[in-house]
């Protein structure tokens, strides 16, 4: 990545052409005139690149189908001052069975776009990142797809917001938006081993919560392990506290969302 990077920096013209090999998720795309499309892909290398397909509408045209989201294909790019460019694509999971539960495809979609907004470009627009880190959230990325898929094969029980809350909390925590809500915020004490009390984004110590008589959400030390375990990458299908996860998780995705804008 880095040796990419150099030559990216250093290539001071505005003809340069480089071939990309990569795997990729295929997150999202949007129409571009009447035949072409512009993709959001994930890789492990660039972490997620922008990347126009020509033509890729018109009939005869077989990439379609190799970049439908949220497939793992292998695509070729050529990489100009202009950007990137699809030259050639194989699709390599389709992820069956995530694929036979409109519920879940529909989830899926959903979260492929949140990443897609959240995600940094990689030297692009660096300056605006927090923290760039493609590597990691490619590998969120493929734990998430790679879990639903098998309970899908399994057919083992799944709670899809619950899984949402899961991929959100790991994107959060990883491009700086989550706050350490493990620590007190009156006295700063780690909370693990009591009943705290989690209140507007912040998390309390039973005597300060009491201090300050603070209401809320009770975060129980049950609760706290299942949030470590999930910040750990792992999964949890089903989990007692899953109401308490969506409503943290989402309330910091919130939070998020109105940072960005
Ligand atoms: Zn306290």
């Amino acid at each position: 990545m880095i040796k990419w990077f150099d030559r990216y920096i250093q290539t001071d013209n505005h003809y340069f052409l480089i071939t990309h090999s990569l795997k990729a998720f295929i997150l999202s795309y949007k129409n571009v005139g009447e035949h072409d499309r512009r993709y959001f892909l994930l890789s492990r290398e660039f972490g997620k690149i922008e990347a126009i397909s020509r033509s890729v509408l018109k009939p005869k045209s077989k990439l379609v189908g190799h970049l439908e989201p949220p497939n793992f294909s292998w695509v070729e790019v050529i990489e100009s001052a202009k950007g990137f460019q699809i030259t050639q694509a194989l699709e390599e999971l389709s992820f069956p069975g995530i694929r036979s539960s409109h519920p879940a495809l529909k989830n899926v979609l959903k979260n492929a776009g949140f990443i897609s907004e959240f995600l940094p470009f990689p030297f692009f627009k660096h300056h605006q990142a927090r923290v760039l880190a493609p590597a990691e959230v490619f590998q969120f990325w493929a734990g998430y797809l790679k879990t639903m898929e098998t309970s899908f094969a399994l057919k083992t029980e799944l709670d899809l917001d619950l899984f949402e809350a899961e991929l959100v909390l790991l994107v959060l925590k990883k491009l700086g938006f989550l706050p350490d809500f493990f620590r007190c915020f009156g006295c700063e004490k780690q909370l693990n081993n009591e009943i705290a009390v989690f209140f507007d984004g912040r998390s309390f110590c039973p005597e300060c919560s009491k201090k300050k008589n603070i209401p809320g959400e009770k975060i129980s030390p049950k609760a706290f392990a299942d949030f470590s375990r999930i910040l750990e990458q792992d999964w949890l299908l089903v989990s007692e506290n899953k109401d308490l996860i969506k409503k943290i998780a989402f309330y910091f995705q919130k939070q998020a969302y109105a940072y960005m804008l």
